[in-house]
């Protein structure tokens, strides 16, 4: 039996694990807050945001959300950077990326307090965590790791196959799979849009995460009979409901759950971890500024 993994309940108790950490963190009259920052119009930008608004709400996190407008020049954003790194009760920063043209992403991402980035994108703490030394672990790559802790499956010695290689889940995802530390020690393989013979890479792992924004194109003909799947993929396809659209991952989930041992839904898998992880990082931040010390 092919065993689903549900993100959305281990996504629940972690949220409940924050709820207390915010509760020790307010005994000690401190209310971790985050700052979200928005410099877009675009419609998903804005859905994510509010759901981060709605997270912090929901576990007590005091949320402050800036908006700025997305012709304004690439300053307003640095100055409201600098004021939130300054302002003792923002205790994490998450600027809603894309950024307009204009605005250079990388200068966005180290104007950043490294203490603040909850994102875990500056190169202070991109360094940190090859070093095995994370200060905060950006959170899909993060919630990916605690799916596996959570279900028991094993990374020591396995064959673990990343397919896609961007900064913000394929290449943080490799680093701490092969890790000398729990759920680390994978025998890790990253493969991108230029890998020669992508089946025969799944096609051998034990653990093949899914990261490359390719709607339904690793199938089970390309697994091996009892791999751990994660799909991290989120992707519109044009459909026949309501919105028009609905969301696939990167597996096709009907033929690889055949196959698979264990397998994430679309949506209902990553997706809720990696939102219940930028709580946890934000917990962690405010618990390090303020010389508190919560069990996380
Ligand atoms: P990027 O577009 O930044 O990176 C995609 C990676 O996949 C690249 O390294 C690319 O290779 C590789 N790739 C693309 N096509 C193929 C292919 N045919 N075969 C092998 N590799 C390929 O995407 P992200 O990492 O930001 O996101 C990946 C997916 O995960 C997206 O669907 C995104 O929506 C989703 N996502 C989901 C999250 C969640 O919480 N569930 C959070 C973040 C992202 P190359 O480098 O050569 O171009």
């Amino acid at each position: 039996m092919t065993e689903i993994i549900d993100g959305k309940a281990v996504a629940s108790d972690i949220r409940e694990e924050i709820t207390g950490c915010v509760e020790s963190l307010e005994a000690e009259g401190v209310t971790p807050g985050l700052a979200t920052v928005l410099m877009s119009d675009d419609a998903a930008s804005e859905t994510y945001v509010s759901m981060k608004q709605r997270d912090c709400e929901e576990v007590g996190i005091n949320g402050i959300h800036v908006e700025i407008d997305p012709e304004a020049p690439a300053e307003e954003l640095f100055e409201t950077i600098d004021d939130l790194n300054n302002d003792p009760e923002v205790h994490g920063i998450l600027v809603q990326l894309p950024v307009p043209d204009h605005v250079d992403k990388r200068e966005v991402i180290r104007a950043i307090d490294p203490a603040k980035d909850v994102d875990g994108f500056h190169p202070e703490n991109v360094g940190r965590l090859v070093a095995g030394d994370a200060r905060f672990k950006p959170c899909t790559p993060h919630g990916v790791q605690k799916l596996l802790e959570y279900y028991e499956i094993e990374t020591e010695g396995a064959d673990a196959v990343v397919v896609g290689r961007s900064d913000i889940v394929g290449k943080p995802l490799a680093n701490l799979l092969i890790q000398k530390a729990p759920q680390g020690n994978a025998t890790t393989t990253v493969c991108h849009s230029r890998t020669d013979d992508l089946a025969a890479k799944t096609g051998d792992a034990d653990i093949v995460v899914a990261a490359a924004g390719v709607p339904e194109f690793i199938d089970g003909s390309m697994l091996q009979e009892g791999a751990t799947v994660i799909d991290v993929g989120v992707n519109r396809v044009d459909a026949d409901t309501d919105k028009g659209y609905a969301l696939v991952g990167d597996v096709d989930y009907e033929s690889a759950e055949e196959v698979a041992g264990a397998i994430t839904p679309v949506p209902g898998g990553v997706g809720p971890m990696t939102r219940a992880m930028l709580l946890y990082n934000t917990v962690k931040a405010a618990g390090e500024q303020a010389g508190v010390d919560i069990e996380l």
